[in-house]
This record gives structure tokens, sequence and C-alpha cells, in this order.
């Protein structure tokens, strides 16, 4: 597919391989970030990751092509200096997040603006290897193969992710707009992560330096390691686990199943907190807040109990293996549990 990028699509996708084709033909040069000129854009891409870590959240304002690209680069460099693989996740994640946006908004693209829809197609094969059609039967929905929808769709529990409950027709699943691109946020943040992994640049300018020596000291403590070895919790909770540790966005019924079942083993509150420092769009107050509340010392005052298999089962959370037979809650995997004073279902 051979399709002429514009200046303003390279400032909203910078990580396609014309945005490092532009940039080789500027003839920068690292030790350029050190002059006063482009102190602005050092301090852009500081900022943008200084909220990152605070609010876990992408920053989706928009410049000229030459500051998003240059933006995009400083950043690496600035996570490649800090060197914390939890940030670096967190911050493709983020990345993936601000391009989940762009993409959507060109997929939805109609009329004489419908050829950003190409540009999409593009990213989807090449970074992705994956080909998507718009759909000839359903105005504004995509076409993905079977077997492209399956190898994405297991990360998701929702039902709605389930096979089962897509529209497939002749080998292809329909998705809309905001689903097709979903399907590929996590794929994208891994994708980014293995390219900062792969990075080597000669050296790390002076003001790059400075920057990341700033962030590191703003960087979370690490969180706590709980004392259990991870092979004594049930699969459901390992999942949910790495699920975390990959950076995922877990389903609230997931958060709940993680944070009722580390309660139920007798985990503090600190403990289970931070174990959802690593989401995308973790907020300490919020999550506190709900574990708390689970916990029974908010609002009702009445204490969560895990959810059964079959409620988990359902939600698509389960992920039972032979040392599950016969179990009907998670609590009951291995180990005795504390019991409760004040119980309610959910
Ligand atoms: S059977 Fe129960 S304990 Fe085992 S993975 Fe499923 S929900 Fe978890």
């Amino acid at each position: 597919m051979n399709i002429r990028l514009g200046n303003a699509d390279l400032a909203r996708y910078p990580f396609l391989n014309e945005a490092a084709e532009y940039m080789s033909q500027t003839y920068f040069n690292l030790d350029d970030l050190n002059l006063p000129e482009l102190r602005h854009i050092v301090e852009r891409a500081s900022n943008r990751i200084r909220n990152e870590i605070i609010h876990g959240k992408p920053d989706y304002s928009l410049e000229r092509h030459e500051v998003e690209i240059l933006t995009f680069l400083v950043g690496i460099l600035i996570i490649k200096a800090i060197n914390s693989d939890n940030l670096t996740k967190k911050h493709c994640l983020c990345e993936a997040l601000r391009a989940e946006k762009f993409l959507v908004h060109d997929l939805k693209m109609q009329g004489e603006l419908a050829n950003k829809k190409l540009l999409v197609f593009k990213v989807f094969k090449e970074l992705l290897k994956m080909d998507i059609l718009p759909s000839l039967k359903y105005q504004l929905m995509f076409e993905v193969k079977v077997t492209d929808y399956l190898k994405r769709s297991h990360l998701f529990h929702e039902q709605e992710w389930k096979l089962i409950n897509r529209l497939v027709h002749d080998g292809r699943v329909f998705l809309d707009p905001d689903e097709t691109v979903r399907l590929i946020r996590s794929e994208l943040a891994n994708l980014l992560f293995e390219r900062i992994g792969q990075m080597n640049p000669s050296h790390i300018p002076t003001t790059i330096r400075e920057q990341a020596n700033i962030l590191r000291s703003i960087l979370p403590v690490a969180p706590r390691r709980l004392d259990h070895a991870p092979s004594a919790y049930p699969p459901c909770i390992n999942h949910a686990l790495d699920q975390m540790a990959a950076g995922e966005n877990l389903p609230h019924s997931a958060r709940v199943m993680l944070a009722t079942y580390m309660l139920a083993i007798g985990k503090n509150i600190e403990e289970i907190v931070s174990l959802f420092e690593n989401a995308p769009d973790y907020n300490e107050r919020i999550s506190r807040y709900q574990v708390e509340h689970l916990a029974g010392e908010r609002g009702s005052h009445v204490r969560y109990l895990v959810p059964s298999c079959a409620k988990l089962r359902n939600d698509g959370l389960c992920f039972a293996t032979s040392q599950c037979e016969g179990l009907i809650n998670p609590v009951q995997f291995g180990r005795a549990v504390k019991s409760y004073s004040k119980k309610v279902s959910v």
C-alpha cells in the first residue's frame, strides 16, 4: 500500500517510518537538544511524561509536525535515561492511547476526508501486519479476519468481545471504528516498548539527563512485593496480575475480583492499592477509596466477598486449570483464608 503521508499525519503518528525518514533529512544531531532553541521541545516532552507519571494519562495536544516528531523522540530519550521498565510501559501505553484517539478520528472520516482511512489501514498493515477493510455491507463498519480478531481479542474479558457475540460473515468480523482501534491498543504499546528496548542512542545529551533526573525523583516508590509466590494464587488472579504488569487497563469486574481476593487472603489496603499503580489510569486517591469501599471501611460499611467462580466464568475472568477442579470460589484455591465479619455477595 503506497500512501503519501502529509506533515499533519506525521504529527499524529510520529512512530511511523516516514517520521524517522523526515528526521534523517533534517540532519538533526542529538546534541542539538542542548541548544536553547530546542529547550521548549525538551520541556514539552518532559511535561508529557510528568503528566503520565502523575495522572496516568496521555497528553492529546497537537502541534506542528516538527514539534510532535521531536517531542516523541525526546520523550523516548528521557524514558531511556530514566531506565524504569514500569515507566517505559506506562509511556508506551500513553503513546498508544494517544495514537488510538487519532486513529479512531481518522476511521470516522467521511466524504472528502475519507482517504484518511487509507492511512489508518497503512498503520495497521505496516506496524501490525493486519488487514482491515471498510465494510461494503454496513456503513462505518470495518472488517478484520477472524484469525486476526481472535489473536487480539483474547486479551479482553468483556462479553462483547467474545466471538459468539460478534457479527461474523465469510470469515470476517465486523467492528465499529472504536472497536477496530481498541483491538490493537496493547499491541501498539508492546511494539513501542520493543522499539524503545532496541534503541541504542550513541549518548544521552545533558539536557535530557537533567530532565530524566527530575522525573526520576517523582516516580512512585516500587510497589510493595506481596509475600505470596504467584503460583499460590488461582489462575484468574495470576492472569489479572499479568495483565496489570503488561499495563493493560483491567475492566472494573477484574479490579473488584483482584481487590476482594487480596482482602480475603489478608492483604492490607496499602498493599492492594499499590497493586494498581501500574494501571494506565491509576489515581491513588480513587484507587484507595475503591479498595476501602470494598473492604467495608466506606459507604455502607459492608465488606464485599470475592465473586464466585460461576460469576467470574460468566464475566470472562476465569482461566481455570486442573487445580481449580471443584472450586466454587477463588478463595478456596490452595490456602485457608480469613473469615469476614460483615459480608455481601457481588
Ligand atoms: S475456577 Fe475459579 S479459581 Fe479457578 S480460575 Fe476460574 S474463577 Fe479462578
